[in-house]
């Protein structure tokens, strides 16, 4: 179970961006494929989708994007949508157009009902809400130990990987740092002197990239200073760099 785990890891370590963020995107893909060709017609997992008011926005494109191309029709989320439809139909049918009195009496029921632990029926799914959410970040929480017993028992492999690859995130690097030191203080002491050091390496480049956009430098940009604003955003979002690549790039 646990080489299991470490070899998932090693995988997502390979790919571009956060190793967490990775783990966590291949969890909540395997959970959806697996929830659109198993769940869908499944009375259990259909009655707790939509007693949840369904997956979170990203969740919800991300289905159907997995979907169509996996199998090239939007069925099963058809029928879970066409599901919560009639279930948010029934929810938002005796609505009235709010009056300011009516306004501040909904404010204040809200208020009771956040204090008694009531949640509102009808909001948007947020990832403190999604089912998808929740099992992507559940994968990264119990994959954590794994990563860090590995970093510091198989430096080697883990520590050069690591170095190759684009660092954590600041998210999942906070959560190593928050729930994690104490039990593994060597490997979040060198996570942390990691990004520390990619952080402060990659400084003078941004400042020259900055100051190259000048109106008056026709110095052209060099390709790490092209590349480095990508890599601190994939610090900031987890996301690799080459989903920045489509935009903010100067033509030399
Ligand atoms: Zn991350
Ligand atoms: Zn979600």
């Amino acid at each position: 179970m646990v080489a299991l785990a470490a070899n998932r890891l090693a995988e997502a370590l390979k790919q571009p961006g956060c190793i967490l963020c990775n783990h966590y995107n291949i969890a909540v893909i395997k959970y959806l494929d697996h929830f659109i060709y198993m769940s869908v017609n499944e009375p259990k997992r259909r009655e707790e989708f939509v007693e949840s008011l369904g997956f979170c926005p990203r969740h919800i494109h991300l289905m159907a994007k997995i979907e169509t191309e996996n199998y090239g029709e939007a069925l099963g989320t058809t029928i879970l949508y066409e599901h919560l439809s009639r279930e948010i139909i029934k929810q938002i049918k005796d609505w009235k157009p709010t009056t300011r009195q009516s306004a501040a009496l909904r404010n204040w029921l809200d208020t009771i009902s956040n204090c008694l632990g009531l949640k509102r029926k009808v909001t948007r799914n947020t990832s403190e809400t999604c089912r998808v959410c929740e099992i992507g970040e559940d994968a990264v929480y119990y994959a954590i130990p794994t990563f860090l017993n590995e970093y510091t028992r198989n430096p080697e492999e883990w520590q050069t990987g690591y170095k190759a690859s684009d660092g954590l995130c600041l998210f999942h690097l906070r959560m190593i740092m928050d729930d994690f030191a104490v039990d593994y203080p060597e490997a979040a002491r060198l996570l942390h002197e990691d990004a520390l050091s990619r952080l402060e390496y990659r400084i003078p480049i941004m400042k020259s990239y900055i100051t190259k956009h000048s109106y008056d430098k026709t110095d052209p940009l060099t390709q790490e200073e092209r590349q480095t604003w990508k890599q601190t955003l994939t610090f900031f979002t987890g996301f690799s760099p080459e989903t920045f690549i489509p935009f903010g790039d100067r033509k030399d």
